[in-house]
């Protein structure tokens, strides 16, 4: 029976909803930002099921810690992008609309990523399958 407070995250967690999966361990997942602000635009979370980062246990951080390093490497291997923003928003009024830990790996290119606003574009199923197969190539 699908929990109906479940946040989508963890509705992508239980493989009730769909992803582009870029990474997957026992302990987080990443997939491609559907609503990306650049191309690569990638969301690593944990399967532990809090809303804020500071309510995850140790093991949970760790864990995100110990990937977030070659998933950002790879990401900026895979695309090409010079510079990358990394973001977590905690809280509505820190612009998370989500209430599932997230961090945002933002590659930036010409423009001075973040600081030009987030505008989202449209994630492109072809171009998330190259994505996904090159980032994969890199981690
Ligand atoms: P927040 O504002 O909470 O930090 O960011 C939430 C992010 O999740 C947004 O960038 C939005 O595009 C992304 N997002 C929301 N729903 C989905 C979804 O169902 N699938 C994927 N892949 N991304 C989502």
């Amino acid at each position: 029976m699908p929990d109906p407070e479940a946040t989508i995250f963890a509705r992508i967690l239980d493989g009730e909803i769909p992803c582009h999966r870029v990474y997957e361990d026992d302990h987080v997942l990443a997939f491609l930002d559907v609503g990306p602000i650049s191309r690569g635009h990638t969301l690593l979370i944990p399967k532990e099921r809090v809303a804020s980062l500071h309510e995850m246990s140790p093991d949970a951080g760790a864990a995100l810690g110990r990937v977030l390093p070659r998933l950002a490497g790879a990401i900026v291997k895979a695309t090409g992008a010079d510079a990358y923003n990394v973001l977590l928003n905690n809280g509505a009024r820190a612009g998370q609309e989500v209430m599932h830990v997230h961090v945002h790996v933002i590659p930036a290119y010409e423009e001075a990523g973040l600081r030009h606003g987030w505008k989202s574009g449209t994630l492109d199923a072809d171009d998330a399958a190259t994505l996904i197969a090159s980032i994969d190539q890199h981690l």
